[in-house]
């Protein structure tokens, strides 16, 4: 990994800017009837040149192709302050958990009930959380307890867990007849599938419970509610009824497993 873009790499880096998308132009780079060379996303979408309006040839430009795979491009996120830079075919990897990517804070994305608009580096929002969203910061050990109360109306409640150098947010939803879970991965990589939560209800003398393992989800912003059932655990209430204390209160503990490494 290099961390400084030279003068000659900088002069030979825009000479690989795509004159449609100024996107870098990784192979293959095709060519219009006087030269003009353009990116292989670009390609198929616009009809003509936009330099000379000439035809694209399905000729492709190979020396461009081998100075663009010897090329160390700079992150997408450069302009934040990340100085990392990559081989041509190592871009999304590094992209997609890019300490300086643009982030929104998660609160304003997983709650109807509070609203954030801070918006920052995705390194930082571990920070943002701890400082702006204290009371939502749960335990080192990315376990969370909740006493759920019995009661007629909705509650909820959201709890982010610092773990494995990742963000997650244990999201509970009790409702009178079913109780909804969901651990959800707060971005930006793919990460998720790598973890599991168990949900274990106990009784009061802690002598019964019910273990669930279901998977951790990552929280898409298109999917406008945390509590969508097919990303949620759902206890029923004819199940959990018997762990319930005298004063209707159910004792769950949420604890989060990495399965694979
Ligand atoms: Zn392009
Ligand atoms: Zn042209
Ligand atoms: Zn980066
Ligand atoms: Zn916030």
């Amino acid at each position: 990994m290099q961390t400084a873009v030279s003068d000659i790499d900088k002069s030979v880096l825009m000479e690989l800017e795509c004159p449609a998308c100024k996107e870098y132009m990784v192979p293959p780079i095709n060519f219009c009837l006087s030269g003009h060379n353009i990116c292989n996303k670009c390609r198929p979408t616009v009809p003509s040149c936009s330099t000379c309006k000439q035809k694209f040839l399905k000729t492709r430009n190979v020396s461009l192709e081998n100075l663009s795979r010897q090329m160390k491009f700079p992150c997408r996120y450069s302009k934040y302050g990340c100085k990392d830079t990559f081989p041509y075919n190592a871009f999304g990897e590094h992209e997609a958990i890019c300490g300086y990517s643009p982030q929104k804070c998660p609160v304003d994305h997983l709650s109807f009930e509070m609203k954030c608009t801070w918006t920052g580096i995705s390194k930082d929002v571990k920070k943002h959380l701890q400082t702006a969203h204290k009371d939502l910061c749960g335990d080192y050990n990315a376990q969370h307890s909740l006493l759920l109360p019995s009661s007629n109306a909705s509650t909820y409640s959201y709890k982010f867990v610092f773990a494995y150098n990742e963000i997650f947010c244990y999201c509970v939803l009790n409702q009178p007849e079913t109780i909804y879970v969901a651990l959800y991965y707060i971005g930006p990589g793919e990460n998720y599938s790598k973890y599991r939560y168990k949900v274990i209800v106990m009784d009061k003398e802690d002598m019964e419970s019910i273990v669930v393992t279901h998977r951790v989800r990552r929280f898409t912003a298109t999917e406008d509610d945390v509590f969508f059932p097919k990303n949620c655990l759902k206890l029923h209430g004819d199940l959990t009824e018997s762990f319930r204390n005298e004063k209707g209160e159910l004792h769950i503990l949420m604890k989060m497993l990495k399965v694979v490494d």
